[in-house]
């Protein structure tokens, strides 16, 4: 085995098609729902919201998508992203499993969520919109997105969680600087926005009501589309780029992966890493463990109820079948602000129920202890969110070195944290505590579920 600690490929290695596992399932995702009929949606309930090419994805059941041209030429400014060897992490917990990370901090926005964000605009382009718009909590999505629009000369309306708004003023800026406009919601540019400042002038808003204006905004301007960055089929497609170079990767490191982790906050980088893996076994090859992690304070997999819901607060979405904690859950203030949506992704979400994938749920503390020592030994300090997978490994790699036995670890490090240390700043002060779901609150929100027989 070599001594490499970074597999890099060419820039023609950035992958030609993406994996969609919809054509390795076993069984077929359950079918989304019009919350007023009950009957499965069409492709024309979905058109005012989405471009006809992401509708023809998130159905598809091909396993080979083309990446258009324009796409992987954008995805050339950062793709294909490195693989590490995690040799003194390795040395650090003197373990004999081999950790590999994926790292998908080297984009323009810090993460993972560009590799669909480019992809989305591009489609938008392609039929005309002029316009896209989104929500966004903690950023991460949103400067993403504006990144993308600048790119392919679109306009990018982002209504962002007031809270964030005021708290998160990088992030606001990155979103300026790529030509945004960022609004702080709600606002009283939108009737769901006016409407909650009727009621609460003080509101310093929530994703779902994020996702109504910024859905509001698409319904009603023909010039304008809306764009989602996690949860949905498309978005998982596109995120296969990451697990199809790995796959390369490891190869070149004349190694496989007994063990693929990543966090799941919606599902989507998860999903990118481990599905073309997943896939493989599925067609009869390679065994392999897959783990998804998530925070204690918003358990979606490991607590939560596998049924039909809403995907937002305010209940304008299709009901999907999913994990959920119930679409009125609002988990406790954590740092990882991207792992607190109350549902998961339909692809995600089946796979666990035929249980092809495992979940894990962490406390915060032990995964800012895990994100400190990975950044003192390897050099990068992963985001909140990424500190959930870095925390699996190490337990894997652990556990290894307690039963003698050296297996491979990959894990997808989704992000980089410099937009995050006020978290990491918390945390060495003492002030971060351990926050786990209140069961009262879910309880109540999980009998708030529509009554649709789930099937
Ligand atoms: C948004 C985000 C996540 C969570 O979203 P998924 O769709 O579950 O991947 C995880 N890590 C980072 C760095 C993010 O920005």
């Amino acid at each position: 085995m070599s001594d490499t600690v970074k597999f890099l490929l060419p820039e023609d290695r950035i992958p030609k098609h993406w994996y969609n596992i919809a054509a390795d399932l076993p069984e077929p995702l359950a079918p989304v729902l019009n919350p007023g009929t009950g009957q499965p949606i069409g492709p024309d309930d979905l058109a005012p919201l989405f471009p006809m090419a992401l509708i023809g994805q998130e159905v598809s059941a091909e396993r080979e998508i083309e990446i258009p041209e324009p796409v992987r030429d954008v995805y050339r400014m950062w793709r294909p992203s490195p693989l590490h060897r995690a040799r003194r992490l390795e040395a650090a917990l003197d373990t004999p499993a081999r950790i590999y990370y994926k790292y998908e901090g080297v984009s323009p926005a810090g993460s993972h969520k560009p590799n669909t964000s480019v992809a989305q605009a591009f489609y938008n382009k392609e039929e005309g919109t002029k316009r896209l718009s989104t929500e966004t909590g903690a950023g991460q999505w949103g400067s993403a997105l504006a990144m993308a629009g600048s790119l392919f000369g679109l306009e990018v309306d982002i209504y962002m969680v007031k809270v964030s708004f005021q708290q998160k003023p990088y992030r606001r800026a990155l979103m300026e600087t790529f030509g945004a406009r960022c609004v702080a919601s709600p606002s009283e540019e939108t009737e769901s926005g006016r409407q909650i400042l009727a009621q609460d002038p003080d509101s310093t808003g929530s994703l779902g009501i994020a996702i109504s204006e910024a859905v509001e905004v698409a319904a009603q301007n023909d010039d304008t589309k809306y764009s989602l960055g996690s949860v949905l089929n498309h978005v998982l497609i596109h995120q296969s780029v990451i697990g199809l170079e790995a796959l390369e990767q490891m190869e070149m490191a004349g190694d496989y992966p007994d063990i693929a982790i990543g966090c799941a906050g919606g599902g989507s980088n998860f999903a990118g890493l481990v599905f073309p893996f997943l896939g493989r076994k599925l067609r009869g090859g390679e065994d392999i463990r897959v783990i998804a992690t998530e925070p204690a304070a918003c358990p979606t997999l490991t607590r939560g109820t596998f049924a039909y819901d809403f995907g937002d607060t305010a209940h304008l979405t299709p009901l999907v079948k999913m994990f959920t904690l119930g679409s009125t859950f609002v988990p406790s203030g954590i740092h990882a602000g991207g792992l607190r949506y109350h549902g998961m992704a339909p692809m995600v979400s089946h796979l666990l129920d035929l249980g092809l994938i495992e979940a894990a749920a962490f406390y915060q503390l032990d995964c800012f202890a895990a994100g400190v020592q990975f950044a003192r030994t390897e050099g990068i300090v992963p985001a909140p969110e990424s500190t959930h997978a870095v925390k699996a490994a190490i337990d894997e790699a652990l556990k290894c070195k307690e039963e003698g036995s050296g297996r491979a670890i990959l894990l997808n490090l989704s992000g980089h944290g410099h937009f995050d240390m006020q978290a990491y700043t918390d945390y060495f002060a003492g002030s971060l505590v351990d926050e786990a779901y209140d069961e009262a609150t879910l309880t109540k929100a999980l009998d708030g579920l529509p009554g649709v027989a789930a099937e």
